[in-house]
């Protein structure tokens, strides 16, 4: 296993490159910032007109659609959402430089086969571990999101070079760069939402305030005990791990965790996580994914739509706007 850090960074491998970003949303945007601020020609490939081209553009960067912003790129980062990238792709195929490096932050259209790229290219995998926000706030502060590196082609045998000169241009060499493949980003990083970080936690979340409230109990304490603390109890597991929470919470907490934790997440729950990571690695979400977006994404929007109309959203509106201090540096 490797772990790459600044000192292996090549500062020839970028130097005087102008890179351009595609898309301008939670990961282009801190992406094109950090890089400029490394000292980076960088310019921002998007639809004109769109509201990320007058934010682009009030941030200082150059904008130009995607086809003509990669010309003499020698790095094209494709960060529009992923199902849309495909269609970017065509639309840039012809203007691509030989051997320039196309970047994913995400493998999922190189691992599912719904862009192959030219063979010329080289193509990395540079993917953040954290939101985009995260990504620009940390570099100002000094500190970085860890990333993943990975490479699919290596057409000009600079490949990873290139890829770790790109992530320390964003900061994630400060964290670390963990050496990985397409198709184990691919996968983890879907495991991951899909059942603990999103899927997994808002879940919890929400079954765990809906008991208590139908048992009598205010929404209000619901809320705090079932949503705003999470907050809190993850910050200990970010910070140090299983022993930090448990230095830090009663001993009655950990005594009540302890043993009915377990029947919460019981094997049945982990027999569902085996069949989940199944439909993962077989392709079956992918293409359900890519099916549902092909046919206007309706039965997503349904059940979005059926999330936010949930009464603990209400709520938590109500008590967050007395702390306004929580959305603070967003
Ligand atoms: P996003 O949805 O926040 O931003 C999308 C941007 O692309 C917007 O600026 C939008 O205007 C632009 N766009 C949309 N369609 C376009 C098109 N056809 N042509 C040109 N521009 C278009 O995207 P994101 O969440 O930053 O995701 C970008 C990539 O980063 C994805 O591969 C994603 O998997 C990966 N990623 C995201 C996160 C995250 O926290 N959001 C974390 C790690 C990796
Ligand atoms: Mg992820």
């Amino acid at each position: 296993m490797r772990i790459y850090s600044a000192k292996d960074v090549d500062a020839k491998a970028l130097k005087g490159a102008t890179i351009a970003i595609l898309g301008y949303g939670s990961q282009g945007r801190a992406h094109a910032l950090n890089l400029k601020d490394s000292g980076y020609h960088v310019v921002v490939g998007l639809r004109r007109g769109g509201d990320s081209w007058a934010k682009a553009k009030k941030d200082g960067l150059r904008v130009a659609e995607p086809a003509e912003a990669v010309k003499g790129a020698a790095l094209v980062a494709l960060l529009t959402p992923d199902l849309s990238q495909p269609g970017v792709y065509a639309e840039i195929k012809g203007n691509l430089a030989k051997g320039a490096t196309l970047l994913f932050a995400h493998g999922f259209n190189v691992h599912f086969r719904q862009i192959k790229p030219r063979k010329d290219l080289d193509v990395v995998l540079i993917a953040p571990k954290g939101p985009g926000d995260l990504v620009r706030r940390q570099y100002q502060q000094g500190r970085g999101v860890p990333c993943l590196v990975a490479v699919a082609q290596n057409a000009t045998g600079k490949a990873k070079a290139k890829a770790l000169a790109y992530a320390h241009g964003i900061g994630g060499t400060r964290g670390g760069v963990l050496e990985t493949t397409f198709e184990e980003e691919t996968v983890t990083d879907l495991f991951g939402e899909q059942v603990v970080l999103c899927g997994g936690a808002t879940e919890l979340v929400v079954k765990g305030f809906e008991t208590l409230v139908e048992a009598g109990y205010k929404p209000e304490a619901a809320y705090y005990e079932c949503l705003h603390e999470l907050k809190l109890i993850v910050d200990l597991l970010h910070e140090g791990g299983l022993a930090k929470m448990h230095q830090f919470i009663s001993e009655t907490a950990k005594y009540g965790d302890l043993t009915r934790g377990p029947r919460i997440v019981t094997r049945s729950t982990k027999a569902e996580m085996k069949k989940i990571l199944k439909e993962i690695q077989s392709g079956k979400f992918a293409r359900q994914w890519i099916r549902e977006n092909k046919t206007g994404k309706k039965k997503y929007q349904k059940l979005l739509n059926q999330d936010l109309k949930h009464p603990i959203e209400k709520v938590g509106r109500a008590l967050r706007a007395r702390m306004p201090w929580l959305e603070q540096g967003r």
